[in-house]
């Protein structure tokens, strides 16, 4: 395997931060990129915290988290902060043309080994490595949220993407103590292609009034002994981004099967995202989490 030591991630956000971590946290020097230097501050003290959660569960040590702190260092500058990087993980905001522009300018600026990743949820490798002259370097590799908890690492072969490089990042991913797995590039991936639609169902089950939030979420948790319910995943990964990945779909196989539910676009458009904007299918008020009102008010009519 090519030796990969120096790590680009640029983006800072929610997975932008746990990415860094979980590559700082394993011996990699980081090297983590924003536009916005408050996105950098707020992704360093989200990594602190998470590395204070991990020593309260003795999964680390105290100088085990500062020698791996050491070990990220930021920049505001896509260029300083990819130029000698061996692997650069692009985490930006989901919009194809942001990173097609990102990869052009990473083509540019790396060396030439350098492996270019992206943890897009739903946008075409081979189109993201179109915008580049090494196609056979780039490559999907998409964590789970929160990255230092989840245990998958979904690889993406895009139409062009080499197997040594593919075989590289399966490594990279098994070096963090993470379970790579292989998918082809194809609209939602696996992992997207199967959830949303299930997400998608159980808003429709609402929309029709079959049963109620909490009574749809119980069902697939306790029936089917999924963790959370599918109503209150969908708030956590963001309304938003359920309705984009879920367009992504529908124009990507042309079928009507994904289009997004009525009701959950009309959630989007009046700001209500779930976890993030504190409202969706549920409120939620610090650590509280209770039926969003307009929800519940629905199930006492019936
Ligand atoms: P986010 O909005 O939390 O963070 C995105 C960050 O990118 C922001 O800090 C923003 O300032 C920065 N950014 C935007 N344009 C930039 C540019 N040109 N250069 C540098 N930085 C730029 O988003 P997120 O939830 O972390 O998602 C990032 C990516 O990860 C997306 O592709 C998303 O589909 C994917 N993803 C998200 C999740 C999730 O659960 N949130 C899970 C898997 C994959």
């Amino acid at each position: 395997m090519e030796k990969i030591d120096k790590v680009a991630v640029i983006g800072a956000g929610t997975m932008g931060n746990g990415i860094a971590h979980v590559f700082a946290q394993f011996g990699y020097q980081v090297r983590l990129m924003d536009l916005s230097s408050q996105a950098l501050q707020k992704a360093l003290e989200t990594i602190s915290k998470n590395f204070d959660r991990q020593i309260a569960k003795n999964l680390v040590t105290e100088p085990e988290k500062q020698a791996a702190l050491a070990r990220i260092q930021t920049y505001t500058q896509l260029e300083e902060a990819a130029k000698e990087a061996d692997l650069v993980v692009e985490v930006v905001t989901e919009n194809a043309e942001i990173k097609h522009q990102i990869f052009a300018q990473l083509d540019k600026i790396c060396p030439a080994h350098a492996i270019l990743a992206s943890n897009t949820s739903s946008i075409s490798i081979t189109h993201i490595a179109a915008a580049t002259r090494r196609p056979e370097q780039v490559i999907g590799m998409h964590f789970m949220n929160p990255v230092p908890v989840m245990k998958l690492v979904e690889v993406i072969r895009g139409y062009a993407t080499s197997k040594p490089v593919t075989q590289t990042i399966m490594e990279v991913a098994r070096s963090l103590q993470k379970t790579p797995v292989e998918v082809n590039d194809y609209p939602g991936f696996v992992s997207n292609r199967v959830l949303m639609p299930m997400i998608n169902e159980a808003i429709y089950a609402l929309f029709e009034g079959v049963a109620g939030v909490e009574e749809i979420d119980t069902v697939m948790k306790l029936g089917m002994a999924h963790p959370m319910g599918p109503l209150q995943l969908a708030d956590f990964i963001g309304l938003d981004v359920c309705k984009a990945i879920l367009e992504v779909l529908y124009e990507g196989f042309g079928n009507p099967k994904y289009a997004p539910c009525p009701l959950l676009v009309n959630m989007v458009r009046a700001g209500h995202l779930g976890v993030k904007s504190g409202r969706g299918f549920y409120e939620y008020q610090g650590k509280e989490m209770k039926v969003a009102s307009r929800f519940a008010l629905l199930a006492e009519r019936k």
